[in-house]
């Protein structure tokens, strides 16, 4: 059977239980409602690519564009075996949470094809990338849906996107539109610290949430699933407090050292060995030992659905701070709360990323370059603004802090609805 066709809960389901869970505590306009919980725009292109060897082979990529009512439609590209309409669906809904939360005049999209890039040639990935640009034409554009890097996507593959799309356009055109896509190289337009974004600013909401539990950082122990953009960088920024890195996780297995794991080696180690598997200095640990171990903070950065019945019993962390996309299902929910742990969750905690995509575009639209001292001083104030609004809601409705968070967007975009009606 087709992944698209299954009877098993998606991750899509998750997103429609925390939607409805919030928009019930929330008492939410039923018009808004009805227009929120569907997606705008779902397009799903097949097309085909030379091989090295010279065979064709056929590729399916998406783009799911959610809602566009704050701005233009944003979010990243995934390059995954497991992405489906589905999970597209779903990354595409939870984009357009974030930005609201965040206050940012962007709507939610997301995209990728179905694809393990670990078994195609640098040459063969850029032929895919550039085909599906060309394949998504004008369902892409600086000012309408502007993609950025997200699982297996990274500058490089942002690069390419880029210039196959300005190499459709008429020359006169082409500078005006670079930002048809965010977290591009530097020298192609991309922004300072736009790469370490998504760590940089879940590091300064843990900072945030450890002032209010007065808990210091410097003493703290944390575990990271997923060792890539987003868990690395999320890694290497906590360990700069004096925290220490006690367990790590990512698709080639765990490893775990009580007395702290040296991350600048960690990570020259799995660039070098493509994974964590086999690192000397720690000890190899399977999957359960790596969510029973002892720490204060355990950040999930790889995919959905880690953080369930079978798995949340494990955890004896006192903060999840979800650097993932939806690490954490309802069961998941639901058992985080009984046990007491606090959440920082995904459309809050990993909003660091497409903020600074929002800051590259704004530098990119004004011809700017900005300091990196500037890029960081703006991510903190505003994330941490948005931090507090959802500590206000989760207060005002006595609710957990996804619930909160959802209700904080629900709120942006219930006014946006109101003031400008529904054509015709
Ligand atoms: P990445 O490709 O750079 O890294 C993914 C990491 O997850 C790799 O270390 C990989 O080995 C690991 N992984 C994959 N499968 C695993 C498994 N079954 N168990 C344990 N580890 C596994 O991707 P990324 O950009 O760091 O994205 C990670 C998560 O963060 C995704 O959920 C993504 O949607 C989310 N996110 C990314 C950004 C961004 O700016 N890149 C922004 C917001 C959210």
């Amino acid at each position: 059977m087709s992944p698209e066709y299954t009877t098993k809960p998606t991750v899509y389901d998750n997103v429609q239980h925390q939607f409805n869970k919030a928009a019930d505590l929330m008492n939410l306009d039923p018009a808004v409602r009805k227009i929120l919980a569907q997606t705008t725009n779902e397009i799903v292109v097949h097309f085909p690519v030379r091989m090295d060897n010279g065979d064709i082979e056929m590729f399916t990529g998406y783009r799911v564009q959610h809602n566009n009512a704050l701005g233009p439609f944003k979010g990243g590209l995934r390059f995954h075996p497991a992405v489906n309409i589905h999970e597209v669906r779903a990354l595409a809904t939870w984009m357009t949470w974030k930005s609201a939360i965040v206050d940012i005049p962007f709507g939610g999209a997301k995209g990728g094809i179905q694809i393990d890039p670990a078994k195609y040639s640098p040459r063969e990935l850029e032929r895919i990338t550039r085909r599906f640009t060309f394949a998504l034409g004008n369902n892409i554009g600086p000012e309408y849906d502007i993609p950025a890097p997200d699982v297996n996507t990274n500058p490089q593959i942002m690069a390419w996107v880029l210039d196959t799309y300005l190499s459709t356009m008429s020359p006169q055109e082409r500078n005006r539109c670079i930002h048809v896509v965010t977290g591009k190289p530097i020298e192609s337009g991309g922004s300072l610290g736009r790469n370490k974004a998504t760590g940089q600013g879940i590091v300064f909401l843990i900072e945030q949430w450890a002032k209010d539990h007065s808990f210091d950082l410097s003493s703290a122990t944390y575990i990271v699933q997923g060792f890539g953009n987003v868990g690395g960088w999320a890694a290497r920024l906590l360990h700069r407090y004096g925290a220490r890195l006690v367990a790590v996780e990512d698709a080639t297995g765990a490893v775990a050292n009580q007395t702290g794991i040296d991350v600048a080696a960690l990570e020259e180690y799995a660039r070098a060995h493509r994974g964590i598997q086999g690192y000397p200095d720690a000890e190899p640990i399977d999957h359960h030992a790596f969510l029973s171990t002892h720490a204060d903070i355990f950040i999930p950065a790889a995919l959905e659905n880690q953080i369930t019945a079978a798995t949340a019993p494990l955890l004896t962390v006192r903060l999840v701070a979800e650097g993932a996309n939806g690490p954490t299902n309802p069961d998941g929910d639901r058992i985080l709360q009984e046990k007491g742990i606090d959440l920082l969750p995904d459309v809050l905690c990993n909003a660091g990323g497409v903020m600074v995509s929002y800051f590259e575009w704004l530098q990119n639209k004004r011809s700017e370059f900005w300091e990196l001292e500037e890029v960081d001083a703006k991510l903190r104030k505003r994330l941490i603004a948005a931090y507090d609004r959802v500590q206000e809601q989760a207060q005002k409705f006595a609710t957990d802090w996804r619930t909160a968070a959802y209700i904080v967007a629900f709120s942006r975009l219930t006014k946006v609805y109101r003031d400008r009606g529904i054509f015709p």
